[in-house]
């Protein structure tokens, strides 16, 4: 990192000032960039980081594009997602802070100017330099094959996916997907499934990318926030007024304890009731000024995992996380349908149920009972800001750093974390990878994979198999079958996952260890 880098995030300004696509973003960019320039500072200072090579890398996000219809880039100002435009905006600090050369596409046109054609006929603008690496989304990487044809698969190592919930490697693997009906259009891309970047670590098969939590920024700022008190009051999480439809007895009820507050769009609708002092749409600064006055951040079951919760007990404030009943997935909620994967999600933030009380209250938004224990609870409480490191600007240099040094799609056998750190973990029939490593308190780590999948790395591991080598391609392999004493390996490396089970087979997990509040981080991993 040197110094000049530094300097501002200037040059990145003027390229997105120029496109409407970026402006949520570029303010956002803009409204942190002192905290990312101490966090690269802080982080420099720790760590030798001075034996990397710049990258060139192009960031696509295909979601606000024009051309993908999604309008995501308008509807930020007004109550549209705002989740995936955080992430974006962080990972583009996150570059510039680590040196790298950026190369920002907001339209097709971008796009062909950067990677050329198809039939060659128009290419790249630059020919000077080669792309390392690119960023971009679903829709993206729609856009990237349509333009490029058959010669998009030139790119394929090189691609990372933002992908917020998630895919399974069976939506990921084309023919699989296509046999068992699981192909839709968010899936079946064939990449590895490492290769789809997650805004929480809730897939191990993928990779843990995330976003950071606005701090405070300047001094004075976080003195004034410091200084403000908290009130008998609640900021309702919410931001369109669909969200508050069907809630009228729990707002009511929470009502009792707690003044409310709202941020929505449009307070026309009856759905909110006249009690909330409604503020509309305002700046993720002002969002902290309310948290920061409130004892409570109150969820109500929709939008499912947003930055949100954790900015709010980042800012001290307790967060009343709406159980799911019964857990929501694609196979049985609207949201979900067609995403590509059958993660269940048990509460509206599973990431932060993970962090629990005081933080954290999961009730049932039906049963008064089980709401006012927590109100009551949270009215007495006093709690601490509390952010986990992976949610810092350092902690997100460090993670994103990491990642792109290590993790190489290129050339031959995955070798990144280092196998020293593979534990193997032979757990009941039934159980998942993810679940035995979690059980033990390991994480699955897919590229550890390969390593098990021969009758001799068994053996190694104290497997008994009668007999083994018969490849077969499954979701749940390598296995051992207890009927028969079979070992059963992968045939097809794109199917190794550690989320499936089979109830008659036993799976040989890859587990490893990682960094407390840095989950992507093998302990020898930095
Ligand atoms: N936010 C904002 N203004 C508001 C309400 C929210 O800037 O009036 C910010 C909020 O601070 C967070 C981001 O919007 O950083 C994303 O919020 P959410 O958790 O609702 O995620 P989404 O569902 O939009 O993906």
């Amino acid at each position: 990192l040197r110094a000049k880098q530094f300097k501002s995030l200037i040059r990145l300004d003027i390229l997105a000032i120029m496109m409407h696509q970026f402006r949520w973003i570029h303010q956002r960019v803009q409204s942190m960039e002192q905290v990312w320039v101490k966090a690269g500072r802080s982080l420099s200072a720790k760590y030798n980081l001075t034996e990397r090579k710049a990258k060139q890398i192009l960031v696509h996000p295909g979601l606000v594009t024009d051309e993908s219809g999604f309008r995501m880039a308008e509807s930020a100002f007004s109550g549209g997602p705002l989740g995936e435009l955080v992430q974006w905006s962080d990972l583009i600090s996150t570059l510039h802070i680590l040196g790298h050369h950026l190369h920002l596409s907001a339209s097709l046109a971008d796009l062909k100017e950067i990677l050329g054609n198809n039939s060659g006929s128009c290419p790249p603008r630059n020919p000077k330099f080669t792309i390392n690496l690119i960023y971009t989304d679903i829709v993206g990487l729609h856009q990237i094959k349509a333009l490029l044809g058959r010669s998009w698969t030139k790119y394929r190592c090189k691609i990372r996916v933002l992908d917020s919930f998630g895919t399974e490697p069976d939506f990921n693997h084309e023919a699989w997907a296509q046999k068992h009906n699981l192909k839709t259009y968010w899936g079946g891309f064939g990449l590895m499934p490492m290769q789809f970047n997650t805004m929480f670590p809730h897939t191990p098969d993928n990779t843990f990318l995330g976003f950071v939590v606005e701090h405070p920024l300047s001094s004075k700022q976080t003195q004034l926030l410091h200084s403000t008190t908290r009130r008998k009051q609640a900021l309702v999480y919410g931001k369109r007024a669909t969200f508050w439809e069907g809630k009228g007895a729990y707002l009511d009820l929470i009502h009792k304890y707690f003044e409310l507050h709202g941020t929505v769009d449009n307070n026309k609708s009856s759905a909110v009731p006249s009690y909330v002092k409604n503020h509309g749409i305002i700046s993720g600064t002002e969002v902290q000024t309310l948290l920061r006055q409130s004892k409570v951040f109150v969820g109500l079951s929709f939008p499912y995992e947003g930055p949100a919760p954790l900015e709010a007990i980042a800012n001290g404030c307790a967060f009343l996380n709406p159980r799911l009943h019964p857990p929501q997935s694609s196979l049985n909620s609207d949201f979900f349908n067609g995403k590509p994967n059958r993660r269940e999600v048990t509460s509206q933030h599973p990431y932060a149920e993970a962090i629990g009380e005081p933080y954290v209250w999961v009730v049932d938004m039906d049963n008064a009972t089980d709401v006012e224990r927590a109100l009551t609870a949270i009215l007495n409480q006093t709690i601490e800001p509390y952010l986990p490191y992976e949610y810092t600007c350092e902690g997100m240099l460090q993670r994103v750093n990491t990642l792109i040094e290590k993790q190489d799609f290129c050339h031959g056998p995955v070798s990144w974390p280092p196998l020293s750190v593979l534990q193997v973990v032979i757990p009941e029939a039934g159980t998942s990878c993810k679940q035995a490593c979690e059980n033990v308190g390991l994480i699955c780590e897919p590229a550890f994979f390969p390593h098990l999948n021969s009758a001799e790395a068994l053996a190694k591991h104290n497997v008994d198999c009668l007999q083994s080598g018969s490849y077969d391609s499954e979701v749940v392999l390598p296995a051992f079958d207890n009927g028969t004493r079979h070992c059963l390996l992968q045939s097809d490396p794109l199917l190794f996952s550690c989320v499936r089970s089979h109830p008659s087979l036993i799976r040989i997990c890859p587990c490893r260890d990682y960094i407390k509040d840095q989950i992507a981080l093998c302990k020898a991993c930095v």
